[in-house]
């Protein structure tokens, strides 16, 4: 296993038949980005922009989240792919310059692009700072909406973006009804992440925060897999990435590639060791281990069966 990981080339990542795979890292402020790239991250799969907004009785201007985006934007080379995920905040993670007020169900509520819809200011503003990033450092940034359901929110959030200049838009797929709509859920965006941490507590109706359920939130679970799949089957070839912890998983991210992903983005200290296990296997061997893995009726059967069918080295 050592020897294996000591190989793996920096730089681009592909399987054992040369099937290009991006692998890019889950980042929360702008200073991780260079500590992401040094762990081999190619780019940045997801840019949690809420983080700069937290914990402030104001929200950030528009010059202090144009430092921001550029710094993330100047670390990595023109061609990276770089996501920045538009505010994510909501009852569960509070505002004090945005609050909707109590909820009963806050994972259920008025969170990510719901709150966005009805505080436009705010997002208007992160728009049109990215905009601006992208112009200072000459770089073409990736920008995305969380919690999207539908196919008018999906355009929503599109139609804004693009009239603020952006050029690649996406939405995450996190909730159900979109993984299962895909088709008509990206018609009008150009790339889409699914977040496997929302998408496994919305799937199983499972609080994502409650240890106890733990057996029902792991990514695993077959459900969970049948969703990210029926999305890659819906994208008309849009890049479709995984940016929920699943990704980091060197298992399930075979697992991910054999549905048809390719984009993983995840915590920078877990790329190598996913980089390593696509390189020892090839596309037809990700779908086989996909195949088996999805057939499967409990978590623990399918990741046996993809176990089985992976590399000895694993
Ligand atoms: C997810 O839901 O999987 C995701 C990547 O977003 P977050 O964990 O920030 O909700
Ligand atoms: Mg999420």
């Amino acid at each position: 296993r050592k020897e294996v990981l000591d190989a793996v080339p920096e730089g681009e990542t592909h399987t054992r038949d040369g099937l290009r795979i991006l692998t890019l890292a889950n980042i929360g402020a702008p200073a991780d980005a260079a500590a992401a790239k040094k762990k081999g991250a190619e780019g940045v799969g997801l840019f949690r922009t809420e983080f700069l907004f937290l914990e402030r009785q104001d929200a950030p201007t528009r010059t202090e989240q144009v430092m921001a985006y550029s710094q993330v934007l100047d670390t990595f080379d023109e061609d990276a792919k770089v996501v920045f995920r538009t505010l994510d905040a909501g009852a569960d993670k509070p505002l004090a310059f945005a609050d909707l007020g109590p909820e009963e169900n806050p994972a259920l509520g008025r969170r990510g692009l719901r709150l966005s819809q009805v505080r436009t200011d705010l997002l208007d503003t992160q728009l049109a700072a990215l905009a601006e990033a992208a112009q200072k450092t000459g770089k073409m940034p990736y920008v995305m909406a969380p919690m999207v359901a539908t196919p008018t929110e999906a355009k929503w959030f599109s139609d804004r973006a693009r009239e603020a200049g952006l050029g690649i838009v996406g939405v995450m797929v996190e909730v159900p009804a979109a993984a299962l709509r895909s088709s008509q859920v990206l018609e009008t965006v150009d790339f889409a992440s699914i977040g496997t941490n929302d998408l496994t507590q919305y799937a199983m109706a499972a609080d994502r925060l409650q240890g106890e359920l733990s057996n029902l939130l792991t990514p695993w679970q077959p459900a969970v897999m049948q969703l990210v799949k029926s999305t890659c089957d819906g994208a008309g070839g849009r890049l479709i990435g995984v940016c929920g912890e699943a990704a980091g998983d060197p298992l399930l991210a075979l697992v991910l590639v054999g549905v048809g992903i390719r984009s993983l983005s995840m915590a920078a200290g877990k790329i190598q060791a996913v980089k390593a296990a696509l390189a020892l296997h090839t596309q037809a061997q990700c779908e086989a281990i996909a195949e088996a893995a999805l057939a499967q009726p409990t978590p623990e059967e399918a990741k046996k069966a993809a176990l089985a069918l992976a590399d000895p080295g694993m």
